[in-house]
């Protein structure tokens, strides 16, 4: 039994330690998760209901094209039908564009360091991996990928805001970017934390995608919606690129409690609205608290907060979990660097209180 041979070094994924254990383990009462950008608010009370209602169809399988939920997505983004596809998270889409698009020699452009799937799925399928390296302010070096692009280029990927950084590219840059990258190159605009991002700041990514047809927009209903757990995100593109992701797709790929509460979150802007404020809020304070602090951050556009605690990040990463507070590092490229999610008031108390801690402990 031989598998691929491009995935035999491949890591299975390392999700971070459930919750329940981490408590059973440092024996402590309360655990605050702040490592995966989950919603701390949780979704839409529109959203429960939907999900309440859907139960008693649990039996039937779902419908295949998520018609009603691609009208209102349709609706909602100006885009025809045909423009939308829906994944089990915008992660699947991911892994249905690397299905769809490439064969083992393909090579695809990416940040470094960036959202690890891309990478992931292009592996899978055996796609040469060019990685370009950030720059120092945690940007995407849009001129450095654009020259890494060639004829043998099947897609570049470029999330904005980066996660895990946090940058969101000046709108021009990104706009001129996209014109330059040839027409056989799929420019991948993952836009997971765009709800978040200030007006004046945020891309017209709508605008890229009626001006390109090698433009594709990935969106999830994980973060501001809060419905990770549902598993539901989409993807916007030209419909003879949704076409082709749609022949990789698998026929019931979202269920019918995702569709149902991903169209009821739609209908409530009031939520989304309402997250993004205290979102703004916990930023501000986020911010303050690391000047005080004294310590440097990249800057936050999304629902989290990239930090240098100038020492060690895994010995921080312990320290804080130790203190009940669930953070994220271990990237090659920022050995200092915890990336935190912006949490409730108490919660970013508390996860504050921990850091200095930590800090002065060491
Ligand atoms: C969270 C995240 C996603 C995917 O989330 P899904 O839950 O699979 O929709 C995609 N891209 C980035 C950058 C993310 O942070």
């Amino acid at each position: 039994m031989i598998p691929k041979q491009q995935i035999v070094h491949l890591p299975v994924y390392q999700p971070g330690k459930p919750l329940e254990q981490v408590k059973r383990e440092l024996g402590l009462t309360e655990v605050i998760k702040l490592a995966s950008n989950e919603n701390p608010f949780g979704c839409s009370p529109r959203a429960i209901e939907a999900l309440q209602a859907e139960v008693a169809n649990i039996s039937i399988y779902p419908d295949s094209f998520a018609t009603e939920l691609t009208s209102l997505v349709a609706q909602h983004f100006q885009v025809a039908t045909n423009q939308v596809i829906f994944g089990a998270g915008s992660d699947e889409v991911i892994l249905m564009m690397a299905r769809a698009y490439f064969v083992p020699g393909d090579e695809t452009v990416m940040a470094s360091t960036t959202f690890p799937q891309y990478k992931h799925n292009a592996e899978i399928e055996g796609a040469k991996i060019v990685e370009v390296p950030l720059t120092a302010d945690g940007s995407h070096d849009l001129t450095a990928m654009l020259a890494a692009i060639n004829e043998r280029t099947k897609i570049v990927w470029v999330c904005n805001p980066n996660n895990p950084t946090g940058n969101v590219l000046p709108r021009d840059e990104l706009a001129k970017f996209v014109a330059d990258v040839p027409k056989h190159v799929i420019v991948v605009l993952d836009e997971a934390y765009i709800e978040y991002v200030a007006p004046e700041k945020a891309p017209d990514s709508l605008g890229l995608l009626q001006k390109h047809e090698n433009v594709v927009l990935l969106r999830t209903f994980s973060k501001i919606y809060g419905l990770a757990s549902l598993r539901i995100g989409f993807g916007l593109g030209h419909a003879n690129v949704i076409k082709n992701i749609n022949q990789a797709r698998e026929p019931f790929n979202t269920t019918r409690m995702a569709q149902a509460a991903a169209a009821a979150s739609l209908t409530d802007p009031t939520w989304v609205a309402t997250c993004k404020q205290r979102n703004d809020e916990g930023l501000a304070y986020l911010r303050g608290e690391f000047d005080r602090l004294g310590l440097s951050y990249f800057d936050p556009n999304g629902n989290f907060v990239m930090v240098d605690c100038g020492m060690d990040s895994l010995q921080v990463f312990e320290g804080l979990q130790r203190r009940g507070i669930i953070a994220r590092a271990g990237w090659k490229a920022y050995p200092t660097h915890v990336r935190i999610t912006v949490g409730s008031r108490e919660q970013n108390e508390k996860f504050i209180a921990a850091l200095e801690a930590v800090l002065k402990g060491a």
